[in-house]
């Protein structure tokens, strides 16, 4: 939780105010929502959901989610502001690792059906498992 807390800080001590959720293969139901998802730490940044208690990173114990701070401007440089800011405040679509979110930042995609999301990366943490044992 500490290191959580030294990234809200650090990003606001800068006056970045846009942090988003780390993607991972195989994420639990819990974090499949909220990967990949941009959020506002002050609620400041017109257009981007709010970095809400229940949203901030780890959401569990071994959470492997991370927030990073990201620049707005880097953002629409790199032309995935828009998409982001749409992806960000849907509360129905979900990414299930990097593949789909490169596609979601592209604009191509607006992600998966939550529930199918949630589905593929447990079958995909399971296979894992499995692999493991
Ligand atoms: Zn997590």
């Amino acid at each position: 939780m500490a290191s959580a807390e030294a990234t809200l800080r650090t990003a606001m001590d800068t006056g970045m105010d846009l942090v988003q959720i780390s993607v991972h293969a195989g994420a639990c139901a819990m974090c499949v929502p909220v990967q990949g998802q941009v959020y506002s730490i002050s609620g400041q940044t017109p257009g981007f959901p709010v970095l809400t208690p229940e949203v901030r990173t780890p959401l569990h114990p071994w959470c492997g989610h991370r927030m990073l701070p990201v620049s707005p401007e880097i953002l629409r440089a790199e032309g995935t502001y828009e998409a982001l800011q749409k992806f960000s405040v849907d509360p129905d679509h979900a990414v299930t690792d990097v593949y789909d979110y490169e596609r979601v930042e592209r604009g191509t995609f607006v992600g998966r059906p939550k529930a199918e999301a949630i589905k593929v990366s447990e079958q995909f943490a399971e296979s894992r498992r499995k692999k493991a044992a």
